[in-house]
Order: C-alpha cells, then structure tokens, then sequence
C-alpha cells in the first residue's frame, strides 16, 4: 500500500482525538478500553438479536487485531439475497437509542429494490461523537455522524458540539466549494444539521432524510467499492474484511480512473489544500473562483472533493461516492443539485450573502463526460437496479448567475435570513479510511 496511506490515518487518528465531549473520543490507544464512557454508550439497535455484542466490538474495532472476520460479522448481502429496513435495522450500533429510531424511519421511504445498496455493509454505527462521518475498510463499516439525525431539543442536546477541523482548511485561498441539493420547485431540499434554539429546533423525518440519505448513499458507495457485489458469493469468510479487499483485482474506482481519468493538476493540488490540509503555494493563493470554475468544467468530475484521495494521490475513492451520491439523490428526491465555486469575501464571513457565485453550474450530472462516468459507477455499485429513467430525467447543466450564493437561482421560500453556509453546520465533509498494514 502506497506510503501516502499512512497520512490519513494519522489525520483521521487526530480527528478522533479532537473529539473531547464524550470521555476521550476513541483514539487506538483507548480502543480496547471498556470503561471508557463514550464506548460504552454504544450499543446494538436491535438488542433481540443473538450476536449483539459481537456486533458492537466488530463494528467498533479501530485496529487490524480487533477487526472481525468476515465469518464473525459478514457483510449483510453474503446473508441475503434480498434486503428489509428490518434486515439492516438488525446490524445498527449506535451511541443513542433515538439515532437508531430516526435512521429506520428515513430509510422505510425509500424504494425497498435500492436497499440493495446496503448489501455491502457489515454494520452502520451512528454516534454522538463521530465527526466526520466515515467508512472504513478496515471492518467494511459506515460510521454516520449523529447531528444528522436529531429531531428535537432533547436529542440534540446528546451530541458533541466539536467543529470538523477541516473547515479552518485553504483559507488563504481567494475561493471555496459550496453545493447544496434542491426539491423539483426550486427550493432548498436540506436543512441544517446545526441545532439552533431560536431558528432550528425541530425537525421532522422527511426535513432531516434528504441531507441524511445522500450522506448514506455516499458511504454506501465507498462499501460497494471496497467489497464489490459481484465478489460478494466469493469472500473467504476466515479473513478480516480489509484483507478480502485486498484480493480484488479491479475496484469500481480503479476502472473509473483507467477510463476516464481526471487530469487537472489545478484541481488535484487544491484539493489537498482544502481535504488534507496542504499549505496553499503563492500560485495557488492567486486562483480565482472563476479560474477554477473554468478549468473544472471541462473535467468530468461532480465536486472538486472528487480529488480528494485518501493516499494522496492514486485512486480517487471520492469521486466515485459524489457521482454515486448525486444520481441517487436524483432517483429518491428528482433532487436538482448546485455546484459552485464561491468568491471569499474580504471579512471573514460564514454566511452565504457574502460570498459572490464566480463560477457555478446546476445539474452538472446532464453534461455528458459526467454522466458517462457516473454510469459507469452505478452499473458496478447497483448492476440490479434500472436507473435510465433517472439520468434520463436530466436536460442540460445551466450556469447559475453572478449573485450571492444566499438567495440567488433559487424560489424564496419566504423569510431568508443570511444563513450559515456550511450548512452541515460543523461537518465539510465525511472520509473514507483505509487502514495500515500491519505488517
Ligand atoms: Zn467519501
């Protein structure tokens, strides 16, 4: 494995470890540690099944000696042929029983063909302290951040209030990504997962689904990329999930990349600025938004976090979750999505009044050199399901006009406040893990 890959996993090791709140947030050296409280929140969902705790250690496992074998906790589509919300319900681990509770009920709306999409997935764990949202190979779990379920006060009062450090990321640069999803009308599909007494206290199921379900279709994406569908009857069943992963020749993300790679160097180097970190060069700190707007369009990519790759260079897992994300947020909610690359205000601003569209596109999934390549994906992560109708649906990608990000190209939906623009309120985005070798 490439040496780069030891990068993200100190980074995620220090993410972990600047999570505070529940008792010392979960870094290896207190893996194995059963008093610690945070752990010991966690618990499965379903506490009428019969492997219960093995469960939680095989979903919670951070290191290769803790992982489980694929016989200990298979992946849910090498057990079944055919997946219920009760079925995946059954391999829940969360840190609140109300996480849970919130995740089946959004789920039950979805089309019961597209929980195929679950079959590559040993467990979920949803908690109160993880932040950002990931998947790891490691245990071929997702792992979802809690603040993207709560319904009430009381609920999200259970959560850790730590900030995704990554937001202090590429502040010397003259520009930042924003995207948002939108309903057929027009009007913003999401609402913010940041609890505000005064003006974002209560959600219902259907208000929290759509930001929920693309973050699951996402992490999702990156299972069935890992452990392909089509390898699923193959597994052996004596060996950890990451060690399966390893005897796969070709993943989807590998053949996304042999046939239509992404070639902008541009991108590929702000992208570390803005995902891992970097230190942005003089060069870059002069890139406008409508620079990188231009040189992005000709690429066949749906977000710029498409370059982000957990090895620092080489496979791309990103991409593929976006493009995965994008088509099924399509598919469940005739979702428009905007994508934008926004001019920093001079002050130091987070609210999207201040920042001015230098370049944006709505839908970009019409243009064809992104379709292609999200076909691609979705006819190797979900070869079951027919999505023609979906990517059919799309017409032509339209340029989003020279205004504010807040309230431009979009239907008012009444009162429109300057509203945060990170509407993941502490979050930029997940990440995907892929651990050591340990030998
Ligand atoms: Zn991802």
């Amino acid at each position: 494995m490439a040496p780069g890959r030891y990068l993200i996993v100190a980074l995620l090791t220090a993410l972990l470890l600047g999570c505070g709140g529940g008792g010392g947030g979960g870094g290896s050296a207190e893996a194995s540690s059963q008093v610690n409280t945070g752990e010991s929140l966690y618990q499965a969902w379903n506490q009428s099944i019969n492997y219960a705790s093995s469960l939680v250690r095989c979903a919670r496992a951070k290191t290769q000696s803790e992982a489980c074998t694929v016989g200990e906790l298979p992946p849910l589509g090498t057990v079944y042929g055919r997946l219920t919300v009760d079925l995946i319900a059954e391999r829940l681990v969360t840190s609140h029983r109300w996480m849970g509770d919130n995740f089946v009920a959004a789920i039950r709306t979805l089309p019961e063909e597209d929980l195929l999409i679950f079959r590559s997935v040993t467990a979920i764990v949803i908690g109160h302290d993880i932040r950002p949202s990931f998947y790891t190979s490691l245990n071929g779990a997702i792992h979802l951040d809690g603040a993207f379920l709560w319904t009430n006060a009381e609920e999200a009062a259970d959560l850790d209030t730590n900030t995704d450090p990554r937001l202090a990321f590429a502040k010397d640069l003259t520009f930042i990504e924003a995207s948002r999803y939108l309903n057929p009308g027009f009007q913003r599909l999401t609402v913010p997962n940041l609890y505000k007494a005064d003006s974002n206290n209560s959600r219902t199921i259907d208000q929290l689904s759509p930001s929920l379900l693309a973050l699951v279709a996402h992490e999702l994406a990156h299972a069935a990329d890992f452990l392909p569908p089509e390898e699923l009857g193959r597994l052996d069943s004596t060996l950890t999930v990451f060690a399966n992963v390893a005897r796969f020749p070709g993943l989807a993300s590998d053949q996304l990349h042999q046939t239509y790679p992404l070639n902008s160097l541009m991108l590929h180097g702000l992208a570390g600025v803005f995902f891992q970190g970097k230190t942005a060069t003089d060069q870059q700190k002069l890139i406008t938004a409508a620079q990188v707007g231009a040189e992005f369009e000709t690429e066949g990519a749906n977000d710029l976090y498409a370059y982000s790759s957990a090895s620092g260079g080489g496979v791309l897992y990103e991409d593929t979750a976006m493009l995965f994300e994008e088509i099924m947020m399509r598919r469940w909610f005739d979702a428009h999505r905007d994508l934008a690359f926004l001019e920093r205000p001079a002050t130091d601003s987070t609210f999207c009044n201040d920042f001015i569209i230098g370049w944006g596109q709505r839908n970009r999934m019409a243009d064809p050199s992104v379709q292609v390549r999200a076909k691609l994906i979705s006819d190797r992560l979900l070869p079951d399901v027919d999505l023609s109708d979906d990517y059919a649906s799309y017409s032509t990608a339209t340029t989003l006009s020279r205004t504010d990000w807040c309230d431009s190209n979009i239907s008012s939906t009444g009162a429109a406040p300057a509203l945060q623009l990170f509407n993941n309120g502490r979050q930029v985005r997940e990440e995907v893990i892929i651990p050591m070798h340990g030998h």
